[in-house]
């Protein structure tokens, strides 16, 4: 297992690259937009700059991390010799289940595809391939380079010898593997996309300010961050996409709060656009 592709290169794809690459892993990040390319190679010299200042990792490494990264906008280019997959574009099942479609006549016969879905059934998407004992789902935390948990679902058909080597591959990242049955939104996303619904439930009724909720959380309960800092860093298109299917499959209980709807639909999607939640400019 030398070779990795992973595909979209937004803020998954680009902390899973960081890293894979520094795992040894001949990493190449695709997109379709060059410009998140470009976004994913500045996070990446800035991610490995400051790894080093802080004393994480050696220059040398950083040096052979970042030679190991190539970028490409063409997915043949991307998957053609890989070992492994791991797709992170947008929480979409119909955009997940064509790529694939595509990796699966790109991607040689003994390649793993793998998705880092928060919350859609691995099983839907392996039925789109050939190889849905060859397909499982990857689930990295943001940032991927701080977060020490991936949570590995197995679709229906998904094989042991699969299952053993994503726990191979998480290991050789540096990360901890748990092993979770499939169902809507894991262990992880399940639970906290709740959380964060309330609290933005909570600050539409008037309960208490956002710096108060997360206040509240982070004192009261020892969550290192709060529910909506937590919200805007995955960012909050991402955060209504995964509200939306888990509301479509588990029921009322996840029905997205109308804020979130709102701060979306004003393009308002938490850092990454400088303002969610809170204001970053
Ligand atoms: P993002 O919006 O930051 O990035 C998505 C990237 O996919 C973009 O760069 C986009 O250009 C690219 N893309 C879109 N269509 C594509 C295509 N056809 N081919 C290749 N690239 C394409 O999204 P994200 O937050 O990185 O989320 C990606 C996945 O990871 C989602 O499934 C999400 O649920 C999951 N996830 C997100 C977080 C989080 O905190 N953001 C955490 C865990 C898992």
């Amino acid at each position: 297992m030398n070779n990795l592709a992973v595909i979209g290169a937004g803020t998954m794809g680009r902390g899973i690259g960081y890293a894979g690459a520094l795992a040894g892993f001949q990493v190449k990040l695709q997109d379709i937009h060059e410009e998140s390319l470009q976004k994913a190679d500045k996070y990446l010299q800035k991610q490995f700059d400051k790894s080093v200042d802080r004393g994480y990792i050696t220059k040398e490494q950083a040096k052979e991390a970042l030679a190991n990264i190539t970028y490409t906008t063409d997915i043949r280019e991307a998957a053609k010799n890989v070992d492994l997959v791991i797709e992170a574009v947008l929480e979409r099942m119909e955009l997940k289940t064509k790529i694939f479609k595509q990796l699966d006549e790109i991607a040689p016969p003994h390649a793993i595809l793998a998705t880092n879905t928060s919350t859609m059934s691995p099983t839907e998407i392996a039925a789109q391939t050939n190889r849905p004992d060859q397909c499982i789902a990857m689930h990295f935390f943001n940032p991927v380079p701080k977060m020490k948990l991936i949570e590995v679902i197995c679709g229906l058909e998904t094989s042991e010898e699969t299952i053993e080597k994503a726990f191979a591959i998480g290991e050789k990242m540096g990360k901890e593997c748990v092993k979770v049955n499939e169902f809507p939104g894991f262990a992880v996303s399940r639970m906290n996309c709740l959380i964060g619904n309330e609290a933005m439930n909570m600050v539409m009724e008037g309960v208490a300010s956002p710096e108060d909720v997360d206040k509240a959380m982070k004192l009261g309960l020892n969550h290192p961050m709060g529910p909506l800092e937590l919200a805007d860093l995955v960012g909050l298109d991402t955060r209504l996409r995964n509200m939306e299917y888990l509301h479509q499959t588990l029921g009322e209980k996840y029905r997205p709060c109308p804020i979130l709807v709102k701060y979306v639909k004003a393009g308002r999607l938490g850092r990454k656009t400088g303002k969610g939640f809170y204001n970053y400019s």
